[in-house]
């Protein structure tokens, strides 16, 4: 069915009027999308604009009689593209498996898993999603349908990987699985004074957990400049349950995350005395140190307890900026800090994270050094000027910016940080010479 639709990505600001078409994998061959081309669409979570096209096609893709495919003795999933990550886990935690990778809410799709390539909390030992499928099926302009994987069609699939739905329509993808024992991680706590011992504790203990990710304040300068609390963990095993947990040996498999409260629509930004009121209570309820279970989706989705908590910015919505430098840049890591701190406008949810080895995707994000997450309201006057100024210092010290939060930033500054676009370009031309697949950012930061 076709529907016109105002489309904008998790942020809500530069929405676009598209078409919106529910086709079946059979149909996107004949397809006709016309002069501004069309672009698949997941669950909408990137914040700002790949999933959009305005003026042309916006696909999703209806599922197949048989969405999910578990192989317990492989461990791995075949699942079609369109199944998010809080339907697979409902399949899969109860048999003792989690996936490979997750971002920080379980409301994505397995297509834009893989077309962002995802990372999470474990960067630093697992890597990307796409690090992690073995093989996947897409839909090209021509309405050829290619299965590639890292040694079938190798260019192609790491073209796809992190393509941001560029090179065609995935429709189903095959991957491993990690095995866990139970619903719970086993996670360390720990309150840091400032940058500087975040930075030093960071590079000293990741490597003996899975997963880590710190929450930098952005909102207090002087002394106490990034302070931070610092979560570490791993699966906790059923002796981990015995010990620090006995009462959810009960049920240490199951799964099943409580629907959600909703955010009504809130008309202004929150103040700057607020964002600074709830990172002082937040730190402060935070223990200096401890060590203790926490459940799967309060461990890795703590955000998804509140549905659609993106309204908390107002009517013109806000942008997520994350980008990253390499470990030899952590005085840069620190000016950013400094100038977002002087500035003023980062909200409440900021993240800093050390990640591991570059992915074969050539578009993919993640590369060795620090990556720092904070979200701002837009339309917030001298923004604009603002945001330029650190995207100069971000590609300066030979960062990038994540394109599936991406919202602000010019075809220079993704050319600087990505210097396997042009690489990329070759392979997208040659399976797309056309132009089939389209979408509001390819145009913004001339992808095509
Ligand atoms: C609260 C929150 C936390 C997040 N945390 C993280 C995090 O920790 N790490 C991280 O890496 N990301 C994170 N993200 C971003 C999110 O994981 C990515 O933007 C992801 O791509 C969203 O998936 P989606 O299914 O909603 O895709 P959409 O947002 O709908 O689309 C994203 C891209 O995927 C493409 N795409 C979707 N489906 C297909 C398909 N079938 N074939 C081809 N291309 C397709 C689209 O064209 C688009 O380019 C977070 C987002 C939110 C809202």
């Amino acid at each position: 069915m076709d529907d016109q639709q105002l489309l904008t990505g998790w942020g809500r600001t530069a929405a676009s009027l598209a078409t919106v078409k529910s086709v079946g994998v059979e149909q996107l061959a004949e397809l006709d999308v016309g002069a501004r081309g069309a672009i698949a669409r997941g669950l909408g979570r990137a914040y700002g604009d790949p999933a959009q096209n305005g003026g042309g096609i916006v696909i999703r893709i209806k599922p197949s009689a048989n969405p999910v495919w578990i192989d317990s003795r492989a461990g791995t999933a075949t699942v079609d593209a369109g199944v998010s990550f809080d339907e697979l886990l409902r399949r899969i935690v109860p048999h003792g498996f989690f996936v490979p990778v997750t971002p920080g809410t379980r409301f994505i799709t397995v297509g834009g898993a893989i077309a962002s390539d995802v990372h999470g909390k474990g960067h630093h030992t697992d890597l990307t999603f796409g690090h992690h499928v073995r093989s996947l099926d897409i839909v090209l302009a021509d309405g050829t349908e290619h299965t590639v994987g890292p040694t079938a069609e190798p260019d192609l699939f790491w073209a796809t990987v992190g393509g941001m739905g560029l090179t065609g329509v995935i429709t189903r993808a095959t991957f491993d699985l990690l095995r866990i024992e139970t619903n719970r991680c086993l996670v360390e706590t720990q309150r840091l004074a400032d940058l500087d011992a975040l930075i030093a504790a960071m590079s000293d203990g990741d490597a003996d957990h899975r997963y880590s990710v710190a929450w930098i304040d952005l909102a207090t300068k002087g002394p106490t400049l990034g302070r931070s609390i610092l979560e570490r963990g791993d699966h906790a095993t059923l002796d981990d349950l015995a010990e620090y947990a006995p009462k959810a040996l009960r049920d240490p498999l199951g799964f099943a995350p409580g629907s959600l409260a909703s955010v009504p629509p809130v008309p202004n930004v929150m103040s700057r005395l607020a964002v600074r009121t709830f990172n002082e209570l937040w730190f402060r309820k935070a223990p200096k140190q401890h060590l203790g279970t926490q459940t799967l989706t309060g461990f890795f989705h703590p955000l998804d307890a509140i549905g659609d908590w993106n309204r908390f910015y107002g009517a013109r919505g806000f942008l997520q900026y994350q980008f990253v430098v390499p470990f030899e840049a952590a005085d840069t890591l620190r000016e950013i800090v400094e100038r977002v701190v002087a500035n003023g406008n980062a909200s409440v949810i900021s993240v800093l994270k050390r990640f591991g080895a570059e992915s074969g995707g050539l578009l993919s994000f993640p590369k060795p050094g620090w990556t720092l997450t904070f979200d701002v309201a837009a339309g917030v006057p001298g923004l604009g000027s603002f945001l330029a100024e650190l995207d100069q210092l971000v590609v300066g010290a030979g960062g990038r910016h994540y394109l599936a939060k991406d919202a602000h930033t010019t075809p220079d500054i993704i050319r600087a940080g990505y210097p396997r676009l042009d690489d990329w370009k070759t392979i997208r031309r040659s399976v797309d010479p056309h132009g089939r697949w389209a979408s509001d950012q390819a145009r913004r930061l001339d992808l095509l």
